[in-house]
Formats: structure tokens, sequence, C-alpha cells
């Protein structure tokens, strides 16, 4: 697993609550908040960064911003250590 320091951005007006994002994701990073009908984006450390959240969302409500220069994930890579 690769860590990194990205971030997901996530616009709630723009979320109609189908739950896609939720089922999409093949790790831990989203949790269904089942009161509200939204999407809780809880171990963000934890995303693969593969946009399956973003590209399943048909209301663009989803942005996953990678930052591929920080130094955690530089330390995923031994010749960095
Ligand atoms: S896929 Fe988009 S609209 Fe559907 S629950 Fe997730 S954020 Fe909301
Ligand atoms: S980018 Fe992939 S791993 Fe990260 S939250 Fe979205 S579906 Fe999950």
């Amino acid at each position: 697993m690769i860590f990194t320091n990205h971030k997901i951005n996530f616009n709630a007006d723009l979320c109609v609550g189908c739950g896609l994002c939720y089922k999409a994701c093949f790790v831990d990073v989203i949790r269904w908040d089942a009161e509200k009908k939204q999407p809780v984006f809880k171990y963000v450390e934890d995303c693969e960064h593969c946009f399956y959240c973003q590209s399943v969302c048909k209301k663009n409500a989803i942005e996953v911003v990678p930052d591929f220069t920080s130094e955690r994930f530089l330390q995923s890579f031994p010749q960095y250590k």
C-alpha cells in the first residue's frame, strides 16, 4: 500500500445519496452516514487513489487530489529512505 497525503474533496450540496461511491471503494476509506444519506471519507490515509469513487459519481461531488510530492509518499520507496 502506498501512502500519500492527498485529499478527497466532497461537495455535500451536489450529493444525491445514491451510495455508488461507497460501494465502489474497495478499501475502508468511505463509510456511509445512513442518517444524512451521504458518504463519510473517514480513513483518507488508506486511499489507493484509484479514482473509482470520483468516476462513479454522476454529480461530480467528489474530487480525489493526490499529493505525490509529500514526504510520506516518498518514504514508500526504499531508495528515498
Ligand atoms: S456517488 Fe456522488 S452522488 Fe452518489 S453518494 Fe457518492 S458523492 Fe453522493
Ligand atoms: S480513490 Fe479509490 S481508494 Fe480512494 S476513496 Fe476513492 S474509491 Fe476509495
